[in-house]
């Protein structure tokens, strides 16, 4: 195999930077319902019903320094949500109203633009062939991520030789399956299946684990076949299928990153979660 020569990898363009935050707000309304504010920035806002008794606002766009480390929703970003949401709700909301806040980082192509919400969100790809194949990727959203995979490992199996057609498009993700029936009519059906378990709490891991329900619960056939609960309703069942399914190596990747039950938990109960959490082993058998 080729060595490949680091500095290929920083060659075919630059990349900018561009952090998101979002804050979760005590729910601000009643209502499924979405709101997309203009600000006077002329950027918009998106409100959403979050986890049933929360709000959840975002994004900012904010040019990020590595340097800074990795990326948090700074007091002015909050500051900043709180007096848009402030500009368009009756109900004023400061930043002491908010309960969590969490920050993610776009890595956009570098298209020249001043401003960082104009930075294009297109992907790009640029496969260089000087030596062992390298593709780089830029930007991409949620909804051409799937495009964007199946065009980056298509552009890489071409330079390897392989012609094989592309096939993931219609294929489905995990816990998408669920054998021909509708979200209703399943969750119905597991609800016969799992009587032993509270409706909120089948409801809650189908909506996390989908058409994968049946063996995140194993061969459970009492609630206390799941063993203990951890806090905030995760059991050990449910922990040993994120640690083996899901690679959840930390209890935040458990309790904010996936599930979000962090945020229906006591400081205490978040204590003793992380405790728990450090004594299961980390890898087992289903
Ligand atoms: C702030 C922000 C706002 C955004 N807003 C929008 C939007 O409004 N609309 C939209 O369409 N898109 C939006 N996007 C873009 C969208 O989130 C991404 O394009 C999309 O999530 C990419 O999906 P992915 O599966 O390719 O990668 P990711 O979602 O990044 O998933 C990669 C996963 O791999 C894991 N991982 C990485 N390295 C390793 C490793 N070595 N071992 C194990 N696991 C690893 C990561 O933890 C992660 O879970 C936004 C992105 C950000 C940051």
């Amino acid at each position: 195999m080729q060595a490949l020569d680091a500095t290929r990898i920083a060659a075919p363009g630059r990349v900018r930077l561009v952090r998101g935050s979002h804050i979760v707000l005590p729910a601000l309304y009643q209502g499924d319902h979405a709101y997309i504010l203009q600000n006077d920035d002329r950027r918009i806002v998106f409100v959403i019903p979050y986890e049933g008794r929360f709000t959840l606002v975002g994004t900012t766009d904010v040019l990020h320094d590595p340097a800074d480390g990795p990326p948090r929703c700074t007091p002015e970003e909050a500051a900043y949500l709180c007096r848009a949401v402030s500009r368009a709700f009756r109900r004023g909301i400061a930043p002491a109203d908010v309960v969590w806040r969490y920050s993610g980082v776009r890595p956009l192509q570098d298209d020249g633009a001043d401003n960082p919400s104009a930075v294009t969100r297109d992907y790009v790809l640029k496969l260089d062939r000087d030596g062992p194949p390298l593709l780089s990727v830029f930007g991409g959203k949620i909804t051409t991520y799937r495009r964007l995979a199946e065009d980056a490992a298509g552009q890489l199996c071409a330079a390897q030789g392989n012609r094989a057609p592309a096939w993931t498009a219609g294929a489905v993700l995990p816990g998408g399956d669920l054998g021909g029936f509708g979200a209703a009519a399943f969750l119905q059906q597991a609800a016969q299946r799992y009587a032993f378990l509270d409706p909120a709490l089948l409801r809650r891991l189908f909506r996390c684990y989908g058409g994968e329900l049946d063996r995140v619960l194993g061969a459970a056939r009492r609630r206390e076949d799941l063993g203990q609960d951890l806090g905030g309703g995760i059991t050990e069942r449910e922990l040993e299928w994120m640690r083996r399914e899901e690679w959840v190596r930390e209890p935040e990747d458990a309790l904010c990153r996936h599930t979000k039950r962090g945020l229906h938990m006591t400081p205490a109960e978040l204590d003793r979660f992380a405790a728990l959490f450090r004594r299961q082993p980390a890898a087992m058998a289903e």
